[in-house]
């Protein structure tokens, strides 16, 4: 299989799959699959239970904390946690560092009377800020820890006094371990680190659940999902699966403190060839703010791109095009992505430069 650099939906554990591969007929002794299987019957619900008691035990989950496991997508609960958490007079704060936290805060809009409490937009994105001016009357504060287009992160939790930080963690949940407690809700799509695109995790401090937002239907609303364990509906009863079978490769790794080890080795390792080629090839963000999920860099002479494309395909590494608004390369190295999976990409990097420098 290639090494697979894709910024989402992105690669799984071989070992995660194998499993999913070895179980797929028959699960649990059903006979059938587990996507076959009542979301209401016993094997079901057993598996349910024991993947959100994982995810809690990996990330020291407070118990006044509720685990939702819903669809939609995260850009769905862009607009639908401004509904739950604020009400119609209300109004909330945003960090803006890039593509997605600008679409949290477009897609809140008719919700929630949202300001931009800090951007980065004046350094076209390269940085994370330092300062925010946070109304304490906002209902929530919302950021992006980790901006996955344009390669920016969060290596310390804006300061937000008594108000609820809400971050969209969807490109760096599970990445390192993480103090729950500081955040009112954290939610992320499940297609970088969790499992496949169509479920939606959400962990939200019950006391921000049990506001009463703004009249609406009781399919968006997170408590109604709550009273129901994430089964108000048909949930996405493969993605859980999957997310379970993740949660337990997690653990079985050494959990967050051991995957977060690897993650900053994997990126240290990324960034000091790039930074160390000579020109070459260039990453611009500010060094304090880079990602440990998401590099991108270019090469010295765009005109390179094709044939490094081209190339590095050849040589069994997938995906490494940039994104379409900024061009260039970003090799996404997520929690599946082993340090072996970067070091060939560091050694086609370093060859490449050769033949082309
Ligand atoms: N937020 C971030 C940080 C992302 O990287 C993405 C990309 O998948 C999204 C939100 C959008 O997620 P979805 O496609 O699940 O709506």
């Amino acid at each position: 299989r290639p090494w697979n650099f894709s910024a989402g939906p992105a690669a799984l554990a071989p070992e995660v799959l194998a499993q999913a591969q070895r179980e797929l007929l028959d699960w649990r002794g059903t006979g059938v699959s587990v996507m076959e299987v009542s979301h209401r019957g016993r094997d079901f619900m057993a598996m349910a239970e024991e993947t959100e008691q994982d995810l809690r035990a990996l990330m020291g989950i407070p118990d006044s904390y509720t685990v939702l496991f819903l669809q939609g997508g995260a850009t769905q609960h862009f607009a639908q946690l401004a509904m739950n958490l604020a009400g119609p007079e209300d109004r909330a704060d945003y960090v803006v560092t890039g593509h997605w936290s600008q679409k949290a805060v477009q897609e809140a809009m008719p919700y929630v009377n949202a300001r931009v409490a800090a951007s980065t937009e004046a350094d076209g994105f390269r940085s994370v800020p330092t300062q925010f001016e946070v109304d304490p009357q906002a209902a929530y504060l919302h950021f992006t820890p980790n901006e996955t287009i344009h390669g920016t992160e969060f290596h310390h939790l804006p300061e937000s006094g008594d108000v609820p930080l809400v971050a969209d963690m969807s490109s760096d949940i599970l990445s390192r371990p993480l103090d729950v407690s500081k955040f009112g809700m954290i939610y992320a799509g499940a297609q970088k680190n969790i499992g496949p695109s169509g479920l939606v995790l959400l962990i939200v401090r019950d006391d921000l659940l049990r506001r009463p937002g703004r009249p609406m239907a009781d399919i968006f609303r997170y408590a109604r999902h709550a009273e129901r364990d994430s089964m108000l509906n048909t949930p996405n009863t493969w993605g859980w699966y999957l997310a379970g079978l993740t949660f337990q490769w997690i653990a079985a790794q050494g959990g967050l403190e051991a995957i977060g080890a690897r993650n900053q080795a994997k990126a240290d390792a990324l960034y000091a060839a790039i930074d160390g080629s000579g020109g070459f090839y260039t990453n611009t963000i500010d060094p304090t703010a880079r990602s440990r999920m998401n590099v991108p860099f270019r090469l010295h002479d765009e005109a390179l791109d094709a044939t490094f494309l081209q190339a590095s395909a050849e040589a069994g590494l997938m995906a490494l095009k940039g994104h379409r608004a900024l061009g260039g390369m970003r090799a996404s190295i997520y929690n599946a992505m082993p340090m072996q999976g970067v070091q060939a990409l560091i050694d086609f990097m370093g060859d490449f430069a050769r033949r082309h420098g």
